[in-house]
């Protein structure tokens, strides 16, 4: 086949992408539905957010937008920041619970799901509680904070006959989309090393308290390791290790890792401020990832046979920015948590299975690598995973 031109590679890339957003979880598109109007979900699924941070107020607006969704009730430990949450959305009074009296919410017709989304020491909890409530759940990332927990996650999940997802949104957006393709289908022939990284900064010494590169407070749930189970590499790093499995289509068999240096010992006496790490996977790919909490980073980079390509930005929220070694990515920016919601919520409301790669079975995987990341760098030794 002759060299594609720039124009017509980005051409192709582009439909190919905006195809397996749709078709790569096997739902209805809007062209299909009109063919078969008896796929098309007649009601939306309503949704509970749980725990009223900052990530749940971006849910809140992913769910206004959404087609397949909406928000029906909230659980909040604020009572006040209830009755704002119910002016601002129109939730019914009886669809408002906080975390004492959650359990009640089996009794509550009006609520399908509820969407945990609490400091990631909580998440066991409250997916368990959940489920018992016969309630389908989705947690945020990461899934829990050991594999223990994931592990006890999904038992409670099947024996409530519930299903249980995992809020990993790149995993509906075009361009991650576009480099699993790139990747599983050897475009650039077979990826020989992957550079992912993504941090921010938090703090700064120099800056008083209440400035705006001072992102977390000191009681920043964060920096506690009993809530949050590790420090950038539970909450960041998870993006970096997801999107080199994603791309290769593989799992990793070993894990080396280092932490790396404390500049303020203040704030990170509990958790690590920056780690890096390496994973070996069987075709003998290399992925690199660093993650930190004291410096800005956001990046994807795949080194393969024929070529390379990389986003960067690429991990965040974007808006990405995509290049390979024969021309630039281009895809819409979406609303990553409406359409993250869309997909899922369609599939609940059609009673189908929720593809593994976006379930408890993708988040232990993680946690797994995760474990293995922070034993590595404890001990100095590689680990070995996934064999
Ligand atoms: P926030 O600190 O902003 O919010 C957490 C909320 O949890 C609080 O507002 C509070 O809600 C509730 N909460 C209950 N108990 C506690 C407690 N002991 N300490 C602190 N909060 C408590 O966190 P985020 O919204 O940023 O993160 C929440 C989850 O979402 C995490 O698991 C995180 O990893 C994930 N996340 C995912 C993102 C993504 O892109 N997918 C992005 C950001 C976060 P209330 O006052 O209503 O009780």
């Amino acid at each position: 086949m002759p060299p594609l031109s720039r124009r017509l590679f980005i051409g192709k890339m582009g439909l190919g992408a905006c195809g397996s957003l749709f078709t790569g979880i096997n739902i209805v598109d809007a062209n299909v539905s009109k063919k078969s109007p008896q796929l098309i979900p007649t009601k939306k699924l309503n949704i509970a957010l749980c725990g009223l941070g900052n990530y749940a107020g971006m849910l809140a607006e992913g769910l206004a937008s959404s087609q397949y969704c909406r928000l029906a009730g909230i659980v909040t430990g604020h009572p006040e920041k209830a009755r704002q949450w119910q002016k601002d959305y129109s939730i019914e009074t009886n669809s408002i619970y906080n975390y004492e009296n959650f359990d009640s919410i089996q009794h509550n017709p009006s609520i399908d799901l509820v969407y945990v989304v609490l400091p990631n020491g909580m998440h066991k909890e409250f997916v368990i509680r959940a489920a018992k409530a016969g309630k389908h759940v989705i947690t945020e990332k990461p899934m829990a904070t050991s594999v223990k927990d994931c592990l006890e996650m999904i038992e409670a999940c099947n024996k409530y006959n519930v299903q249980l997802a995992v809020g990993y949104r790149l995993h509906f957006e075009p361009y991650h989309l576009e480099i699993k393709r790139l990747g599983q289908e050897k475009v650039f022939g077979q990826v020989r090393f992957i550079e992912g990284s993504l941090g921010y900064k938090t703090y700064d010494t120099n800056l008083p308290p209440d400035s705006k590169f001072n992102r977390f407070a000191p009681s920043e749930w964060r920096l506690c390791k009993s809530k949050s189970g590790g420090g950038p590499l539970m909450d960041l790093g998870i993006y970096c290790i997801q999107s080199s499995r994603y791309v290769l289509g593989e799992e990793p068999i070993s894990v080396t890792a280092q932490f790396g240096t404390i500049n303020n010992s203040v704030r990170f006496a509990e958790v690590e401020e920056s780690i890096s790490w390496q994973l070996r996977f069987p075709s003998g790919a290399i992925a690199n990832g660093t993650t930190s909490y004291g410096f800005n980073i956001d990046r994807f980079f795949a080194s393969a046979d024929d070529g390379f390509f990389e986003l960067s930005p690429g991990l965040s929220y974007g808006p990405f920015q995509g290049k390979t070694s024969k021309g630039d990515l281009v895809f819409p920016t979406i609303n990553q948590q409406a359409t993250q919601l869309d997909e899922i919520g369609k599939l609940i409301l059609q009673n189908k299975p929720l593809p593994k790669h976006i379930t408890g079975e993708e988040g232990i995987k993680d946690i797994r690598i995760i474990e293995a990341i922070y034993k590595s760098a404890s001990t100095g030794k590689a680990i070995q995973i996934f064999q």
